[in-house]
């Protein structure tokens, strides 16, 4: 994308069928460079993380039934943020060009003069089956595939699916939208001639982690959908090649498949529990917390930064903490040496590893959160008699470490870096899907994790179980009115994502 043009542009992009793996380079590109983003229902709503701070998502809407803006009012939205010079990008389920009316939408650019450009995708009609095992052409079995919809504009009264030309043409066809209305397309196309053993298969939510897949044949697909309450969004496919998925079923064979987890995303080792679990074939549902803020007081904790060289030791409690000093620090100065001869220390693994980020040694590192340990640590390091300490730490911390040090004779100056607050957005919709959906599994890694989510008092959905990493977090949980279902035996994220697959096993 060329940033320097200010004229606007719309890019039509292709935001595949669900799986975040399954978006093309080019979207992404796109999406890193948007100032307008204009997204769908079928989106994979993870992607809009990539788009640039500030830039305008606009969610248009378009489960069926809720139209949140009229196809008239996307074409209008597209022109005149185009027309103001934006870089707008419309994200669409799929494949712009497949059943997206992604067509209408360049039309309207063309006619108003706002260049364009177009970025396919992989469209749901041939990723669905694929998901599914179901080969949508096998040599020996078809020799063509048709797509149709399923999808009738409401204000026809006659069909507009030819379906004897369908029922002549045989091979593999692929269905998309038109779940709901099962019913009366099977009937038509058994009226038209199409054999009554044919197999079908419909797969909902394709390529994400609550993907499911119902097959029958075109006898008795729609009451089986019936029995199954079996709902939309969903690709149907009918032809000989469904039979196939016997073999080829992979995706929905892994060990989590249907199961929908929940990682508290709290710390930051969620997003490697998460992509475990999703691995594993988990339907995870991510879900934030808590957020970091800047502090109440953010001019006093800059003013400590400033004078970070007149310190003996600077101690991190967080890797928020070393963020927050950090992002302040390379805002006053340009010049790492600035820092003086500051000696660092950090508590925990992935404080230190945070300060290793930014290319500084961590001269003390207390494994554990747990004043006794961090007081014997600099003890062993000579005390710190007469020093002075920059604390830098979370607005209303437990106090029981600057008061260690000071009854060390140490000179605690405590910076307030950040504070956590309540999550109370729902960014990626997983406490809408939690709410609605519920799940079958919560995991708590840390007894802060499970402090957090039970602050956010939401409603406990019916028949969720609990997983934690270990025994302190297996007390908070009970001391809260939990009732812990699996504990780890190793602590750790390995060790938990174990535990929890035998669980299941
Ligand atoms: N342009 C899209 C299709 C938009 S029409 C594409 O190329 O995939 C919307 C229909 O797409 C839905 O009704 C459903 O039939 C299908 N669809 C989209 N994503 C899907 C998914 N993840 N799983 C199953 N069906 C999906």
């Amino acid at each position: 994308m060329d940033k320097k043009t200010s004229a606007g542009r719309c890019w039509l992009v292709g935001a595949g069928p669900g799986d975040l793996g399954l978006v093309t380079l080019r979207a992404k590109e796109c999406i890193e460079q948007a100032e307008v983003l204009v997204y769908d229902y079928l989106c994979n709503p993870e992607m809009l993380k990539w788009a640039p701070d500030g830039a305008e998502k606009i969610y248009a809407g378009k489960k069926a039934g809720e139209h949140t803006l009229s196809q008239e009012e996307i074409n209008a939205l597209l022109v005149e943020r185009g027309k103001a010079g934006k870089r707008v990008v419309r994200l669409k389920g799929g494949d712009p060009f497949v059943f997206g009316r992604g067509g209408e939408e360049a039309q309207a650019l063309a006619a108003a003069g706002v260049p364009f450009d177009i970025v396919p995708g992989v469209t749901s009609a041939i990723a669905g089956p694929a998901y599914a095992g179901i080969p949508i052409t096998h040599r020996g079995s078809n020799s063509h595939v048709t797509f149709f919809t399923g999808h009738e504009d409401p204000t026809k009264t006659e069909s507009s699916i030819d379906f004897a030309a369908l029922a002549k043409l045989g091979g593999t066809q692929v269905m998309l939208m038109g779940v709901e209305r099962i019913g009366a397309i099977s009937q038509q196309m058994l009226a038209n001639g199409m054999r009554a053993d044919l197999p079908v298969a419909l797969i909902r939510w394709a390529t994400t982690g609550r993907q499911e897949t119902l097959t029958g044949t075109l006898q008795n697909i729609a009451q089986r959908v019936a029995d199954a309450g079996f709902e939309a969004p969903a690709v149907a496919v009918f032809g000989d090649v469904v039979s196939l998925r016997n073999e080829l079923n992979w995706f929905e064979r892994r060990p989590l498949s249907g199961k929908r987890i929940v990682v508290t995303r709290t710390r930051s080792q969620a997003g490697v529990l998460t992509a475990q679990l999703a691995a594993l074939g988990a339907d995870v549902l991510e879900l934030p917390t808590i957020r970091i803020e800047p502090p109440t007081d953010v001019r006093g904790f800059a003013e400590l930064v400033q004078d970070a060289h007149a310190y003996d030791w600077i101690v991190f409690t967080s890797p928020n903490g070393v963020n927050a000093f950090f992002e302040l620090f390379y805002k006053l100065y340009n010049d790492a040496r600035e820092i003086g001869g500051a000696k660092i220390a950090a508590i925990g693994p992935a404080t230190a590893q945070r300060v290793k980020d930014f290319r500084l040694h961590v001269d003390l590192q207390p494994e554990e959160f747990v004043a006794e340990a961090v007081v014997r640590e600099f003890k062993k390091q000579g005390g710190v008699e007469n020093l002075r300490i920059l604390l830098a730490r979370a607005e209303k911390a437990r106090d029981v470490l600057p008061k260690e040090l000071s009854a060390m004779g140490g000179i605690v100056d405590e910076g307030f870096a950040y504070r956590t607050v309540p999550e109370t957005r729902d960014d990626n919709g997983a406490r809408r899907r939690l709410l609605e959906e519920g799940a079958d599994l919560i995991t708590f890694t840390s007894s802060s994790t499970v402090e957090n989510f039970m602050a956010l008092d939401l409603p406990w959905p019916a028949g969720m179980q609990v997983a934690s990493i270990g025994p302190v977090t297996s007390k908070t949980a009970r001391d809260l009115g939990l009732t812990v279902d699996v504990e780890a035996r190793r602590h750790d994220v390995p060790g938990l994502v174990g535990a929890i697959r035998k669980f299941y096993e």
